[in-house]
């Protein structure tokens, strides 16, 4: 069995035989043709240009229809490579010039194009290369007189792995036996990644050598919500996951009815399900599942992927955006959490001993309040279109909030001072996610509007044991007593204090955590946006008192799994 771990690029588990898809490049022979022979590759060229052009058309509606129109614009970009004059002269003058076929000087043009955009700093034009060698494949495909295979002739469900896949393939795979997709490049915003999510079948992304480590026909369990992929598991893994998606299948109708209802308990008290986004695109799904609010935008993504800085302009839009789209819930945008697992390519941060205990987050703002300040006052100007809050990432005591205050503070002076409006009461909120911050709250919680409990660097703190080191997974315990304590101290010392306590670490997206962190008085918790239906309605499903009793007693117990045990067999007893 081994794990392998990419990124969560659409929810669901699902356990399957792998299917291999390989990589199309753009090899093409090189071969001489005579002068008399050009207006005929002139012609083949053409007719490849309009079965392409059918075919696309073809395919946009017919994704138009099954999937919606936002999907369907994504063969817009299509069309216009093949429209794009430049390309189709610059193959006609090089045929008719060097004198050899249609189908080579197509690829060469298509790969001299796909460089060029290559090295361009800019984003957009970067995601056209997915557009351009997609459109390029299929030219020449009719050009080699190539009929497309693969996916079409899949006769079992499968999981496809591939290098990367184009749109169109992932769109052709909707009507296919297809039930996940695992591949070895690609990042969250990839076409990919939004196909899969639209289609609703679970995928993980950029599992580095994905293609090399796994075999057609080995047994896959693919959890496209914790990016994780399982290859060949053993018996107890495959059994888990096998009860886990029964589980899920059999009660997943019965969440999507109280999607849009109050996460309220049978004895009338309220708590507020909010979605984590990582990108503004996501809003959509957000509202789709029926969120009460955004309770972690994580910001990290704008620096990704890039060489330059993004621009207080850049973040001022996404934030407004979502700010405005969210109206009239609260957003919680929590500023720039570098480091550990995040890298950055641009950055010369030194790369420590010990990244996720090293220079990072908060630590790496308050030292470098020019880059700082820039997220601030976007958040800021943003502030007045909306519900927005914000939130400091991995603070480890009340100097570093009271600093990372300070900046604000100078931010807001700034923006003052040229007579820019921004909601000067603006909820600041701390992540609980250091042990010297969870076991400090009632001193935070003095200087705070709000606490939110990052559980997924909680755990590996507090356990010692690294988030992302497959070999201490084992270790990795959420139900971990002393993980509770601390949960409890956090809750406790917010309350005690007035404000309000939410969680944004994927515990409290876990189904059966939910109950114990209802009991320990969680106020909000905030998970991807595909949980929400189920988490209300297992709130929904007890009274606040039953919920009490559970956290009461899982608190006696000596050990994470007897914990996760117990908290298992109360949640089936409440939502069975
Ligand atoms: C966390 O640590 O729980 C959290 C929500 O932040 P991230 O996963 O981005 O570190
Ligand atoms: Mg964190």
């Amino acid at each position: 069995m081994i794990k392998l771990k990419g990124i969560a690029a659409a929810s669901g588990i699902s356990i399957g035989p792998a299917y291999k898809v390989g990589r199309e490049e753009f090899i093409v022979p090189r071969q001489e043709v005579e002068e008399r022979e050009i207006p005929l590759q002139i012609q083949l060229f053409e007719e490849a240009l309009i079965k392409t052009r059918r075919e696309i058309i073809d395919l946009q509606k017919k994704i138009g229809a099954e999937m919606g129109q936002d999907e369907a614009e994504i063969f817009d970009a299509h069309l216009l490579v093949l429209e794009d004059r430049m390309l189709i002269e610059e193959v006609i003058s090089r045929l008719k010039k060097e004198h050899l076929s249609v189908a080579f000087i197509f690829s060469e043009v298509i790969k001299k194009y796909i460089e060029v955009f290559s090295k361009i700093e800019d984003e957009y034009l970067k995601e056209r290369i997915a557009d351009i060698n997609d459109v390029g494949k299929r030219i020449l495909r009719h050009l080699l007189g190539k009929t497309r295979t693969v996916l079409s002739d899949l006769k079992e469900k499968v999981i496809i792995v591939a290098h990367d896949l184009s749109p169109s393939e992932t769109a052709a795979m909707h009507k296919q036996n297809v039930s996940a997709f695992v591949t070895d490049i690609g990042g969250k915003t990839s076409h990919t990644a939004i196909m899969a999510k639209a289609l609703e079948i679970p995928a993980v992304v950029g599992v580095e050598e994905a293609t090399v480590k796994i075999k057609s026909g080995d047994t896959l369990i693919v959890d496209g919500g914790m990016g994780i992929v399982i290859v060949n598991p053993d018996e107890e893994t495959l059994r888990n996951y096998q009860d886990e998606v029964e589980r899920l299948r059999g009660i997943a109708e019965k969440f999507l009815l109280v999607k849009d209802l109050p996460a309220v308990t049978t004895d009338n008290h309220q708590v507020e399900i909010a979605a984590n986004i990582e990108f503004p695109d996501e809003v959509p799904s957000v509202k789709l599942h029926g969120a009460e609010g955004i309770g972690l935008y994580r910001t990290e993504f704008f620096y990704m992927n890039r060489k330059d800085m993004p621009t207080e302009e850049e973040h001022y839009e996404a934030y407004k955006y979502v700010a405005e789209a969210m109206q009239p819930y609260s957003v919680i945008i929590r500023t720039l959490d570098l480091g550990g697992d995040k890298f950055l390519s641009q950055f010369q941060i030194p790369s420590d001993m010990e990244p996720f205990l090293g220079w990072r987050a908060i630590r790496f703002c308050l030292a470098r309040p020019d880059i700082f300040k820039v997220q601030l006052r976007a958040i800021l100007r943003a502030s007045v279109y909306g519900n927005l809050r914000l939130m400091y990432p991995m603070i480890s005591g009340i100097e570093e909030l009271k600093q990372a205050n300070q900046l604000l503070k100078e931010a807001k002076e700034e923006l003052r001072s040229k007579g820019i409006p921004f909601n000067d009461d603006i909820q600041v909120g701390v992540m609980i996610e250091v042990p010297s911050a969870a076991m400090t709250a009632d001193i935070l919680a003095k200087e705070a509007d709000f606490f939110s409990i990052g559980t997924n660097d909680l755990i590996q703190y507090s356990l010692a044991v690294d988030r992302v080191n497959e070999k201490v997974a084992y270790l990795y315990e959420p139900a971990h007593p002393a993980v509770l304590r601390l949960i409890k101290n956090i809750i406790d010392s917010a309350h005690q204090a007035n404000i309000k306590a939410g969680m944004c670490g994927e515990m409290a997206g876990e189904p059966s955590f939910a109950l114990i962190l209802l009991g320990l008085g969680l106020d909000e918790f905030s998970m991807p946006p595909q949980v929400v239906p189920q988490i209300k309605y297992i709130v929904r499903a007890v009274s606040l008192g039953e919920a009490q009793r559970i956290a009461y007693d899982a608190l006696k117990l000596s050990t994470g799994k007897e914990v996760e045990e117990f908290a298992q067999l109360k949640l089936r007893e409440v939502i069975t």
